[in-house]
């Protein structure tokens, strides 16, 4: 049984990365071929290892006060319930959105979403909002609009737009997890699903039709009274991805964020270093370590969201950013010192994380990813 998951994962899914992981479970159900080559890669895939991903499974949970989560697998949305409807954080798909319509008619009757923020634009949390369309309104951070404007969005897991043709490939969403296997890239149907008219690729357009077009933006922070709450929406800065938003339930005092700083490798512990793909997904480290404090100087006591099984604390927050400061002294230290990334990769051996989730297949990524990065962004 759980070798035909396993399969059913690796043809129909997201190979995954930063936040790109299957879904697990999620749309496991989309095991269509691929059109066009390179798709082979998916299933040539090895499984991932045992307890990589939460298990499949559907559930609404609460979280605090008037403040619950829905998952799919390890992906989960944020939902607020208040006397004028709900409010949700991310829609994840439109089998999962339709699901979640279900189940919220159920344990909130008679309350429509009124709004849904969108945390990002990474598709693997922010399709299915035309689920929720005839009631709702969307949000997100102006970045959001910038990577729906037609060119190749900015995308997770070191996929990027390597021909410079303005589509959206196969080979350039597998090649990332063909070298690091359920850590970067994704799986070519991601791209060939969405391929409406045949031509072997997607175009923007095409890879953003079940995405919905926020209907307001902010560009910093916004604050949105509703149904007599208090919510506060953060732009952290750069990180992840370029049009983040943190979701601070001011009464509550709880923070939901997606994919940073818990990406989908987090389970029940922070303690696990990032996927790092490509320079850490195209953003200064210095960005990254930004927007950590950002997120630790709001007002809250803890931190749910995208990802993660349980209830995080500030503290939790600031032992990312720590990492991330440490990783970049580090490698800074090390070029500084004339050496090469081989040297650094046999003998950074960043210490104080050896306990940490993925030490062993990571520490030498993050190694690279940091010197790349720091290459880079001067
Ligand atoms: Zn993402």
């Amino acid at each position: 049984m759980r070798g035909r998951n396993l399969t059913r994962m690796a043809l129909g899914m997201l190979l995954l990365a930063c936040c790109v992981r299957l879904a697990a479970g999620a749309d496991a159900t989309v095991t269509r071929t691929p059109a066009g080559n390179g798709n082979g890669a998916a299933a040539r895939l090895p499984p991932p290892p045992p307890g990589m991903f939460v298990p499949p499974g559907r559930a609404i949970t609460h979280v605090k006060g008037d403040v619950y989560r829905a998952n799919n697998g390890g992906w989960y949305v944020g939902i607020l319930d208040t006397p004028e409807g709900l409010l949700l954080v991310d829609t994840l798909s439109v089998p999962f959105a339709t699901w979640l319509k279900d189940e919220l008619a159920k344990k909130f009757p008679g309350k429509p979403v009124k709004y849904v923020v969108l945390s990002h634009s990474h598709w693997d949390h922010t399709e299915g909002g035309k689920v929720f369309a005839d009631t709702a309104k969307f949000i997100a951070q102006e970045g959001f609009l910038r990577n729906m404007d037609g060119r190749y969005p900015a995308l997770p897991g070191d996929i990027v737009d390597r021909n410079s043709d303005g589509y959206l490939d196969v080979p350039e969403f597998e090649q990332p997890s063909q070298l690091r296997p359920w850590y970067c890239g994704a799986g070519g149907n991601t791209v060939s699903s969405k391929d409406r008219n045949g031509d072997g690729r997607a175009s923007p357009e095409e890879f953003f039709a079940d995405t919905p077009r926020p209907d307001i933006v902010y560009a910093s922070r916004m604050t949105l009274r509703f149904g007599g709450k208090t919510i506060d929406l953060v732009f952290p800065g750069k990180n992840h991805a370029n049009d983040g938003t943190a979701v601070l339930f001011r009464d509550e005092r709880v923070l939901f964020t997606v994919d940073f700083p818990a990406d989908a490798l987090v389970q029940g512990s922070m303690r696990s270093l990032p996927s790092a793909c490509g320079p850490f997904d195209g953003h200064s480290m210095d960005e990254w370590i930004k927007s950590y404090r950002t997120l630790e100087s709001l007002d809250f006591d803890i931190s749910v969201g995208g990802h993660g099984t349980a209830p995080f604390t500030k503290q939790d927050l600031a032992e990312g950013r720590l990492f991330m400061e440490y990783l970049k002294r580090e490698v800074e230290g090390a070029m500084s010192r004339g050496m090469t990334l081989e040297q650094m990769k046999k003998t950074l051996m960043l210490e104080p994380y050896r306990e940490w989730r993925h030490y062993e297949q990571l520490r030498e990524w993050n190694i690279q990813a940091a010197y790349d990065n720091l290459k880079t962004y001067k």
